[in-house]
């Protein structure tokens, strides 16, 4: 990855394309209409900005719901899939999964509280995380979740005493360090296990809490699990992964007796942020992911467990745009001769962390009106209280941009609202869905008494 934006900087010199809408990088129903104004499902985003201010995130529900359906495809069935809701997480966002059939992957007691105020049948939620508390343990067992993903032997000890108490058989999986690590574009075979998740194939110890779970009394074993990394773009990592685990599970098999139902690989499928990524094609993925574990559990004489996957960012990233509002606009000299426009919007990293953070790139426009300006170095940076509170680090875009427009960047779904704070004692931004020309609310903007309230 570059420092560069190059949606931006690729199309210096031609102030019309800054007026396009990559249709791989934006929802699926955004469209700018004569006017200039962008809008999503036929709602134009400056009655969004009128109505619920900003900084507004819209999301284009059909778009959530179709990517929900494209996995589901791809993967034979919507049981195969789990949406990671670490991600993204509303009781509406719950809705829409419950009713596309997936299932729902919870990463600590409040996802599994939302999702199941939401009505999201627990018998269809898995249950994540390296340090589970006995409470959140405890809620699994009580509320019926379908799998818990054992992180260690000490959780695999405690949650089978919690089972026993509430005599309940809990299924479960243990998430497993494949000793891959797939990353954008490649993916690193490699005997580092320093990381606090799973357990080590490589050093037995896998083997042996799989063992430990078939033996214990209150616990069935239906399958490993495994993730190898986030915004993956092809099949590679995660066979190489899959081939791996399958060894285990043809010991298993061998030594134990037990043949394993499932396989769960994990998340990490890639999207499109920038024009000039391409996002992962699901479907080729999938069946390059579907034939290998197939063609090794033939090879190692063991009936294929049924492939399982937890996409996250895939489904709620690219479907959902931040609107924000221009204010300052200054401009600041880099160096003889040389100067950048910074342009402050009314939010940053406590609505988006991502490029504080990983230096993630994001695809910002115009959405209030069309630009016309010429090319010009370009930073759009937060209201927050620190230089590293920085949206889009290095871009080319008009220099008609001007205090009261409206920018949006797109594919902010994912890991964003998940990850907002109150620095500087912000309010979380409202969240809106679209669909067929309505806006819903689906969160309201935080306020000062929200704030207050936790007082004393
Ligand atoms: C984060 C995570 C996911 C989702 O990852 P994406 O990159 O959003 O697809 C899936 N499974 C597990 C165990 C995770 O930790």
């Amino acid at each position: 990855m570059t420092d560069k934006n190059p949606a931006a900087t690729a199309t210096t010199g031609a102030t019309a394309a800054f007026n396009g809408l990559p249709a791989h990088v934006w929802p699926r129903n955004a469209a700018r209409g004569a006017d200039g104004v962008v809008s999503i499902a036929g709602v134009a985003l400056t009655d969004i900005a009128e109505r619920f201010g900003t900084p507004v995130m819209v999301v284009d529900e059909d778009d959530f719901r179709s990517r929900c359906r494209d996995m589901a495809r791809a993967f034979g069935g919507p049981e195969h899939v789990h949406y990671a809701s670490k991600a993204f997480l509303t009781r509406t966002i719950a809705r829409w999964v419950e009713e596309e059939g997936l299932s729902l992957d919870v990463a600590s007691e409040n996802e599994l509280r939302i999702a199941l105020m939401a009505d999201f049948p627990a018998a269809r939620i898995t249950a994540h995380g390296n340090n589970k508390d006995d409470a959140f343990l405890r809620a699994c067992v009580d509320e019926g979740v379908g799998h818990v993903v054992l992180d260690s032997d000490q959780e695999l000890e405690r949650l089978d005493a919690i089972a026993g108490e509430a005599g309940r058989a809990q299924h479960v999986m243990i998430r497993v360090k494949p000793g891959i690590e797939a990353h954008t574009h490649e993916f690193v075979a490699t005997s580092h296990e320093d990381q606090k998740f799973g357990f080590s194939l490589a050093s037995g110890s896998a083997y042996r809490a799989a063992e430990a779970a078939v033996k214990a009394a209150n616990l069935e074993l239906v399958g490993l699990h495994c993730h190898v990394g986030s915004q993956v773009f092809d099949a590679q990592g995660f066979t190489a992964a899959a081939d791996r685990v399958l060894e285990l599970y043809s010991r298993i098999h061998d030594e134990l007796g037990v043949i394993l139902p499932e396989l769960d690989l994990g998340g990490g499928y890639g999207i499109a942020y920038t024009e000039d990524e391409q996002p992962l094609g699901v479907d080729e993925v999938a069946h390059d992911l579907l034939t290998a574990v197939a063609k090794t559990a033939a090879e190692l004489g063991i009936e294929a467990p049924s492939v399982l996957v937890e996409p996250g960012r895939a489904i709620a990233g690219p479907g959902t745009v931040t609107v924000y509002e221009v204010g300052t606009v200054k401009d600041v000299t880099v160096d003889e001769g040389v100067s950048r426009r910074y342009l402050s919007v009314d939010g940053g990293m406590s609505d988006n962390i991502r490029p504080a953070l990983y230096g993630s790139l994001y695809d910002a426009r115009v959405v209030s009106r069309t630009v016309d300006g010429t090319a010009t170095s370009t930073r759009i940076v937060g209201s927050h209280c620190e230089s590293g509170d920085v949206l889009i680090r290095d871009a080319e875009y008009p220099d008609d941009i001007r205090r009261g427009d409206l920018v949006a960047l797109a594919a902010t779904g994912a890991y964003t609202y998940a990850m907002s704070s109150r620095y500087n004692a912000f309010n979380r931004p409202a969240i809106v869905s679209v669909r067929d020309g309505a806006v819903t609310p689906m969160m309201r903007r935080e306020t000062i008494e929200d704030f207050l309230a936790l007082e004393g």
